[in-house]
């Protein structure tokens, strides 16, 4: 199917300019005015279309495109539109409006379909707001108790769990969502790539084969304080400058695992006391590892266990290390990621297989239903900012790949 792209990109913008910004970019923080107009407008398009839309009591937007035998399970697509702050124009949104697009089309040109075809829109997906990724689809998925909503704060130390309560939902009721998203069919996600992979490859359709988790390491060194000029150099115990070893040693740790698609960083390091005249004697420092390979993870995590022990053998500090979390790297269907291949190939785009680096509502679908994702390219890579910015003829790809597939898939025997 081709997209009519200038006709697109006006309904496209009308969505995309809720909550715009003197910048380029927008803001639709989740639960915000700005989120619940977006959501209005999206809904009203929806029903406009005639598609059955369902408001699911915890928050996700659901639009049904009913097939010739409405008993089969629905192929689901679909994505966010909550953003960051100061955010850009393209995640979340064009996963959301290209489904959409292609359901809209597909009635329109009466093509023909046994199984339903359904858009779903997952709320709160950024954690811009409530310090919680994927919040979302976490609830309708089981992965998080309602609980859970209630120590999500905002910066005015309101919780997820009030603020959906004075939307008008109930965070508490998240059987039927369960039910509907279990009975699915499969989930198909199109995003943008936020990494700069695609681009620098002159690809146009990446297919995800695993989306990376987190695994996050507190480390605390503790030298000594020092006078900064009467202390000798051989008896300093420098936290600052040990913590420096350790941070070029996570970085190597990285590069040694990149060829298994992992990445680690020092990404804070704070002094816990610092004087310009003192040598510094306690650093706390984070650390994120990231990937798709569990063994590959716990590698890193060993290694920077390693580096530390000996760093404070050989200058004499004491190195503490806790872990904060190890989630599971997510790895979505083959059956998908084979369907997502077989429409690349019939609509003669050149497609690449990769992780994916940031999270995504298929990561808590995927445990339930066959999940895939497609991506296509954004330019350097910029995401979550408003120079976010794509090529039209990559959205048109990507369309083509999403469009064909969810025909495929739903005319599946
Ligand atoms: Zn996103």
């Amino acid at each position: 199917m081709r997209l009519n792209t200038q006709e697109f990109r006006a309904v496209f913008d009308s969505i995309a300019s809720i909550g715009a910004l003197p910048n380029g970019g927008c803001e639709r923080l989740s639960m915000s005015d700005e989120d619940m107009q977006a959501r209005a407008a999206l809904t009203a398009l929806l029903e406009e279309e005639g598609f059955s839309v369902w408001q699911e009591p915890t928050g996700s937007i659901w639009a049904r495109l009913e097939g010739e035998d409405p008993s089969l399970p629905a192929v689901l697509t679909g994505s966010h539109i909550d953003t960051v702050r100061n955010a850009g124009l393209y995640d979340g949104l064009l996963g959301v409006m290209t489904s959409y697009w292609a359901m809209r089309q597909i009635r329109r040109e009466g093509i023909s379909h046994r199984r339903s075809i359904e858009l779903v829109v997952f709320p709160t997906e950024e954690s811009a707001r409530f310090n919680y990724p994927t919040i979302g689809s976490k609830l309708i998925a089981g992965k998080v108790s309602p609980d859970v909503l209630k120590s999500c704060l905002d910066a005015d130390g309101l919780s997820l769990y009030d603020a959906l309560r004075q939307r008008g939902f109930d965070p508490e009721n998240t059987e039927p969502g369960y039910r509907r998203l279990t009975s699915a069919d499969c989930f198909i996600e199109l995003h943008i790539e936020q990494g700069p992979l695609l681009e620098s490859r002159k690809t146009p359709i990446g297919i995800v084969e695993a989306i990376a988790a987190p695994t996050r390491l507190r480390v605390g060194i503790t030298g000594e304080y020092a006078h900064s000029g009467a202390c000798p150099m051989h008896l300093r115990r420098d936290a600052l400058a040990a913590s420096a070893e350790l941070i070029l040693a996570v970085e190597k740790i990285g590069q040694l695992e990149a060829v298994n698609h992992s990445v680690a960083a020092v990404t804070c390091c704070d002094l816990v006391k610092e004087s310009m005249n003192v040598v510094p004697g306690q650093v706390m420092m984070s650390i994120d590892i990231r990937g798709t390979d569990i063994d590959s993870i716990d590698r890193c995590t060993a290694g920077v266990r390693r580096s530390l022990k000996r760093i404070c053998e050989t200058r004499g500090v004491k190195g503490e290390i806790s872990l904060i979390s190890r989630d599971e790297p997510v790895h979505m269907a083959p059956s998908m990621m084979h369907a997502i291949r077989k429409s690349c190939e019939r609509c003669r785009l050149p497609y690449h297989i990769m992780p994916s680096g940031a999270g995504h509502d298929a990561m808590n679908t995927a445990p339930l239903i066959d999940t895939g994702m497609i991506f296509i390219p954004c330019h350097g890579g910029i995401s979550h900012n408003p120079n976010e910015s794509i090529e039209w003829a990559d959205v048109e790809a990507g369309y083509n790949v999403l469009s064909e597939l969810l025909l495929n898939r739903a005319n599946r025997r």
